[in-house]
């Protein structure tokens, strides 16, 4: 059993086309001397609106900082294309393959999570991460691996409910926008997923997630990683 109240922080889609961004976000962070994890995409290619191929590796200076951050390093997919692949496992797994083989030779060690793009995740998915990570989470809440499923949804996203690739997903904004209102207000169980996206930065949304953090952090949420969740629990 787990005793206290925690704030999981999450900074999703870092890659080095969101490098100015993430640094920002990053900083603030650390300005605060709290723990959070990082979402790594390794290879990014142009789900945002962008032609070029974004390898993490090509990166060196962007991977030396995101090294020297006290936020724990996870796998975002392989290139944030990743739910387009999730019917077909043989493709699923090798991409995961190649994701971390990257992500091993940008920081020296093995992810230890999974965060699927866009939390878009199934079965045989989930089965198939279960081999390489101790977790995953999706759109419902974390999964560790051998231990329990934790119920709550992602808050943070109000800002960005206006963005095109958000109207483009399935889950719509305005499900997410009332599930998270809720969910912020009846604090079912001790964990909160706080979620901060790199785009925030650029439409004013990263003021909105940083009060709603200050504001946990002082009614006494605890900031914790996925991996200190894990050993926990
Ligand atoms: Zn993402």
């Amino acid at each position: 059993m787990m005793d206290g109240r925690y704030i999981l922080v999450s900074v999703h889609d870092v890659t080095p086309f969101y490098e100015r961004q993430t640094r920002r976000i990053i900083d603030e962070l650390e300005h605060r001397k709290m723990k959070y994890s990082i979402l790594i995409i390794p290879k990014l290619n142009d789900r945002f609106n962008t032609s070029k191929e974004y390898n993490i590796l090509d990166y060196p200076q962007f991977i030396r900082f995101l090294k020297k951050s006290c936020g724990e390093l996870i796998l975002h997919g392989l290139d944030h294309a990743d739910a387009k692949y999730i019917d077909d496992p043989r493709q699923v797994e090798q991409r995961i393959k190649i994701a971390i083989k990257i992500f091993r030779e940008a920081f020296n060690k093995k992810p230890r999570g999974y965060t699927p793009p866009r939390w878009v995740t199934n079965k045989e998915q989930n089965n198939i991460l279960k081999k390489y990570f101790d977790y995953t989470e999706g759109f419902y809440g974390i999964r560790l691996f051998n231990k329990r499923f934790i119920f709550g949804f992602p808050l943070g996203m109000e800002s960005m409910m206006d963005n095109e690739h958000f109207k483009k997903d399935k889950i719509t904004p305005a499900l997410i926008k009332y599930l998270s209102l809720i969910y912020s207000k009846i604090h079912y169980g001790n964990v909160i997923r706080l979620t901060i996206h790199a785009r925030e930065v650029d439409i004013d949304g990263l003021e909105h997630s940083l009060s709603l953090l200050d504001n946990y952090l002082k009614n006494g949420w605890t900031p914790i990683t996925y991996s200190e969740l894990n050993k926990k629990i």
